[in-house]
């Protein structure tokens, strides 16, 4: 490609809206342009990156049995009341009616197509397992659509569902698309961690998400680097911690003036936080729940909701705290809370032998409070948020954390939709039986920002060589003449030999076009110039590296191919 005539806008400023690196190097290289919040157009060198992404992605599906298919975005209302999801979903579908007044959304994912898809051309058990994948646009009107391509409202997504006869066969198919993902993130050059993960209170089945490790990622990821330990913070656990082993002290009331803080009490009776109980009132889709963590914790809402079963969780609000309390927030407590109101204690809480609670009484706590026998527990349990330096709930050692975008995940579904949606096969004995699923996306659109995330430096962006727009780009130093010529014979040559090449026949300053080349992130970079008229050599510079190499027309052909060869080879 001559770069003259390629469409490539680059902009020296940075869009001001812009929060991510990704976000800020896509726009200005020329790789996205906004259509509006969180919809994009992809020029030529963004659409080059995501078909390159689509091309890794595709061969290894196909790789472990899968078919490509491809179902249609609209989709219609009905099958998303036949699945319960038409309301569920809630704000995040794309809803929109035709001529006749008919209800349909853009498919977000495609569960309930494809469930009625191989429901009326599913018979016997001699077809299963089935393994059916397209590649397409994705809509979900996110609330916060945000960094550019990584939370879009249309994107890219690979979704891949399958078909087993048992759970023994999903389980199969699980760890086949499992190891497939392993390998398409290993050869898009990226340095990822397979997590466990929250499958939501309704799912309660098996998932991993595959999180590519970058600063900007939001998720956290909790692991152990002494064994395989890894998992989302979302559900993060940690070891149990053992029981308290002190002498129970009788509970007895102490004044704590204008202290309501967990800190403003640990530090005025001269104790841990750790010691302190602390307590919190939720609504659970309406109810109120009173819910009770050390006091150096956090709540983790995902592992409450998911015990609680409940759609909506909200913390309960200043009204309905002094309701149930008859006490302003700072002194709440469960001791002598009415019966009607379910207590949920974190598994440290209920170890505690001479813990520190409120009174509901303004200005005064409790000390020597032992849980269950002060105050009644409903319901034990893990709630609260792990952090790095707990001890890990496998081998013993301190978690650590990290942060990282979710690119993929797999999902175990089982028979939640064959049930809903009526998905049956007949097995070798005539009997109707339902058919278990699994459902594995991966976000083409956001692996591609995700690279970014993790491959750029203060010059623009670094691409692996794998899913790089191209591989080379060649800049002479001159527009004319024979360096000029020399620039087009290598460009020809490179072209001929499989490589994909650009060369840079700007009448622009040579500082200019490394600039540019840099920010666009090309692997490899040769300039003819200088060194071409001196010495008959070519500079062959990596985009990751400092110094350039110099090389015969020859040599640099073949540095060329085995560092292309390098990059790509399948994992
Ligand atoms: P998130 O928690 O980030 O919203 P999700 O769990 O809703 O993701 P899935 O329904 O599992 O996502 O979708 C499969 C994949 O699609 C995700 O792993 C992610 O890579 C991608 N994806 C999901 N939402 C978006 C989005 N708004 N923009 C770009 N990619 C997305
Ligand atoms: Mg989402």
């Amino acid at each position: 490609m001559r770069f003259s005539q390629m469409f490539s806008p680059t902009l020296r400023e940075t869009p001001a809206e812009a929060e991510v690196i990704s976000h800020k190097l896509l726009v200005r290289a020329g790789f996205i342009r906004k259509s509006s919040a969180g919809i994009y157009s992809y020029l030529p060198l963004g659409q080059r990156v995501l078909k390159k992404i689509e091309t890794i992605v595709r061969q290894e599906m196909d790789g472990s049995g899968s078919q490509e298919i491809m179902m249609p975005i609209l989709q219609p209302a009905e099958l998303w009341l036949e699945s319960g999801r038409w309301y569920v979903y809630g704000g995040e579908l794309m809803r929109l009616k035709d001529r006749h007044d008919r209800d349909f959304c853009l498919g977000p994912t495609h569960e309930e197509l494809i469930t009625a898809l191989v429901r009326d051309e599913l018979n016997s058990w001699r077809q299963l397992p089935l393994r059916l994948y397209q590649i397409q646009n994705k809509y979900r009107d996110e609330r916060r659509p945000r960094f550019g391509l990584m939370r879009g409202r249309e994107f890219v997504m690979k979704d891949l569902y399958s078909f087993d006869r048992d759970e023994a066969g999903l389980d199969i198919s699980y760890q086949e698309m499992f190891d497939a993902y392993v390998r398409v993130f290993s050869r898009c050059g990226l340095d990822f961690r397979s997590v466990e993960a929250d499958s939501g209170a309704i799912g309660g089945s098996f998932t991993h998400e595959f999180m590519v490790l970058a600063e900007s990622g939001e998720a956290e990821i909790i692991y152990c680097s002494a064994c395989s330990y890894a998992a989302d913070g979302e559900i993060a656990a940690a070891k149990m911690p053992s029981p308290q082993e002190a002498e129970e002290g009788e509970i007895t009331l102490v004044a704590t003036p204008g202290q309501e803080t967990i800190q403003e009490v640990a530090a005025y009776l001269q104790i841990p936080e750790s010691s302190l109980i602390k307590t919190l009132f939720y609504k659970a889709d309406g109810k109120i729940v009173c819910v009770l963590l050390r006091g150096d914790r956090s709540l983790n809402e995902i592992k409450l909701k998911n015990t609680l079963n409940c759609f909506e969780l909200d913390m309960a609000d200043h009204q309905d705290v002094l309701k149930i309390t008859g006490c302003q927030p700072g002194y709440v407590s469960p001791i002598g809370l009415t019966g009607s109101i379910p207590v949920y204690a974190d598994d440290e809480v209920r170890l505690m032998v001479n813990g520190v609670a409120g009174a509901n009484q303004k200005d005064y706590h409790f000390k020597n409070v032992k849980p269950g026998r002060d105050f009644k527990i409903d319901a034990t349990g893990d709630f609260r948020q792990v952090q790095a330096g707990d001890a890990c709930p496998k081998c013993g050692k301190k978690l650590k954390s990290a942060r990282g975008i979710e690119a993929g995940q797999v999902f175990k579904l089982g028979t939640k939709y064959s049930e809903k949606m009526n998905l049956y096969y007949t097995d070798e004995n005539g009997e109707k039986q339902l058919v278990v699923m699994g459902c594995y996306g991966i976000g083409v659109s956001r692996t591609l920002a995700a690279a970014v995330e993790q491959n750029y430096d203060k010059d623009g962006i670094i691409w692996p060589i794998a899913i790089a727009p191209y591989h080379v780009v060649i800049v002479p130093t001159a527009t004319d003449g024979e360096i000029f010529q020399t620039a087009m014979d290598l460009y020809e040559k490179l072209l001929g030999s499989g490589v994909e090449t650009v060369i840079d026949d700007r009448d622009e300053r040579a500082g200019v076009k490394f600039k540019d080349a840099d920010l666009i992130g090309y692997p490899i970079r040769i300039t003819v110039g200088k060194k071409w008229t001196e010495a008959g050599q070519f500079e062959l510079k990596q985009r990751r590296e400092k110094e350039a190499e110099l090389l015969t027309p020859q040599a640099a052909i073949e540095r060329v191919l085995s560092l292309i060869a390098a990059g790509t080879t399948s994992a």
